[in-house]
């Protein structure tokens, strides 16, 4: 038996004639039961037609005495039914929906979205699309598009019914039936579990979206513009300005006279329902955290190019992005570390921490033994670039590796000449120096992309190793954030005090190395 009560009985008639599929004339009624709308179209219809029939009341009487076309669409099914059908049996749910050429009707206000675009074959083939494109998930969330005219239609549908409604004192407004992205989502969700084995969850990071479009009616919306010009304003990134959101708001401004003076009250039967233009697959991001060696002179960070113009061959970004974004098919990627070291500065220890955001991966997960491997084909690629503890990481830990980044403390190597001639006793000073304090001035190499500031930072330890009388190691352990490089010349007298100041003499850096990164993330792996 088909949900519906004896006063809904005028409603559902008024539907029927103005050419509302079962589903919709459900909907208009608030039928709020699910299983109601899950059942097969042919029955819903059936059903449909045989409640309207029941009735000898007079209002009904009336009703079909104007149009009545579940009648006229019988007698037509059941002419056509009759002679395509060689043992002459006639199914009334076979053809009750039928136009001439033997197709269902297309529902003149859902255009067709809760007829067989919400059926078993629709999302069969849609599985189809989402099966072939490789994406691992273990749920979904379902977005689905509607052509804006749909809101029109609705609008037209809603007006017919209104009188009758506010008579029932039943409802303040159209908001108050069962929404049509709703009442699809109620049929499509249980069918899409069936053919991909996982459950529909809001929360999933698994998206499959699909835009319906009817070029057909898109003429429907068309007078609204001219009836509330302010709704309609051109968009950058939009390619019409009939927008749902617009539609909706014009909708709710244009008076029903208006309304009615331009838009039929029983509107033409559609030809074709809408069609699924777009249904695309997307994965949330996600993040591969590790630790990083750097063991060239010359390879910059992330790509060094200038004017368009690339300076080095390679990065440590794109020596590690690549293997990623191969491993977990990912569309693009971003990459964040825990500060950088400069082009010619080497990175030793355990590394430097790194985090990669991968976007729209078919792959999520990866088995601790493939993890493995993948940092194995990133070590086996170059000897410029290592990489240790590769895991998968949470978009919050993320947060670990930048917080608190000028808190911590970073050691470093640094060979050091110096124009005056040493001798070992010269360097014991600076070993017996503790949190020396320095104020730096912004360096005059990174003044185009950072404030002039001075800015106070902390040498915590030094250790110096003598080798010549012009060359010595110092070993630093530094807050990080100081400019090592402009810490051992001076700057121009930039940073003070400066190791050529400590010394009194001119000193240089020839080489700089990172020791370690104290930043206890991401978690070291037994690998
Ligand atoms: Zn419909």
């Amino acid at each position: 038996m088909i949900a519906l009560a004896e006063n809904d009985r005028p409603i559902a008639q008024m539907l029927m004639n103005f050419g509302a599929c079962p589903r919709c004339i459900l909907r208009f009624c608030r039928v709020g039961q699910q299983d109601s709308y899950r059942r097969p179209h042919k029955e819903l219809l059936a059903e449909l037609c045989e409640f309207l029939e029941s009735s000898k009341d007079e209002d009904q009487a009336r009703c079909e005495a104007a149009t009545p076309p579940c009648k006229r669409i019988k007698l037509e099914s059941t002419e056509e039914a009759e002679e395509q059908a060689p043992n002459g049996s006639h199914q009334l749910n076979d053809g009750a929906a039928s136009t001439e050429s033997g197709r269902t009707a297309v529902c003149t206000v859902c255009l067709g979205i809760l007829q067989e675009l919400c059926e078993v074959d629709f999302v069969k083939a849609v599985c189809h699309k989402i099966n072939s494109s490789e994406y691992q998930f273990s749920s979904f969330v379902f977005s689905v598009s509607f052509p804006p005219q749909l809101s029109v239609r609705e609008h037209a549908a809603w007006l017919l019914i209104q009188e009758e409604m506010e008579k029932q004192g039943l409802l303040e407004g159209k908001d108050d039936l069962v929404q049509l992205k709703e009442a699809y989502k109620w049929i499509i969700h249980p069918l899409f579990l069936e053919q991909l084995g996982v459950p529909a969850d809001g929360k999933s990071l698994f998206e499959v979206s699909v835009v319906f479009a009817h070029p057909e009616t898109d003429e429907d919306c068309r007078f609204l513009a001219s009836a509330c010009p302010g709704c309609f304003k051109p968009a950058k990134n939009k390619q019409s300005v009939f927008t749902r959101m617009a539609v909706i708001k014009a909708l709710d401004m244009i008076s029903e006279e208006d309304f009615r003076k331009h838009f039929p009250c029983s509107p033409s039967l559609p030809k074709s329902p809408c069609t699924a233009v777009d249904v695309q697959c997307t994965n949330g991001a996600i993040f591969v955290a590790g630790r990083y060696n750097k063991y060239s002179r010359t390879l910059p960070q992330t790509p060094w190019i200038i004017d368009g113009e690339r300076k080095m061959e390679s990065s440590v970004e794109e020596l590690i992005s690549q293997h990623l974004m191969t491993a977990f098919k990912a569309d693009s990627f971003n990459f964040s570390s825990s500060g950088r070291e400069d082009v010619d500065v080497r990175t030793l220890g355990t590394g430097r921490p790194f985090a990669m955001e991968l976007l729209n991966p078919r792959k999520v997960r990866l088995a601790a033994a493939e993890m493995k491997a993948l940092q194995q084909t990133i070590n086996n690629s170059s000897d410029k670039v290592q990489v240790r503890d590769l895991q998968l990481v949470t978009r919050d830990a993320i947060g670990h590796m930048k917080e608190g980044e000028e808190g911590k403390t970073k050691t470093y190597s640094a060979l050091i000449w110096t124009e005056k001639v040493i001798q070992s006793e010269d360097l014991a000073s600076l070993d017996n120096m503790k949190e020396l304090k320095l104020d730096q001035k912004t360096p005059l190499r990174v003044l185009h992309r950072r404030p002039l500031a001075v800015r106070v930072r902390i040498i915590h330890t030094m250790r110096s190793a003598y080798i010549d009388e012009h060359h010595f190691r110092l070993h630093l352990k530094s807050q990080a954030g100081t400019y090592i490089k402009e810490f051992v010349h001076g700057d121009f007298g930039r940073t003070q005090p400066n190791l050529g100041s400590l010394l009194g003499t001119t000193a240089d850096i020839l080489e700089l190395d990172v020791e370690s990164v104290d930043v206890d993330w991401p978690p070291a792996l037994n690998n």
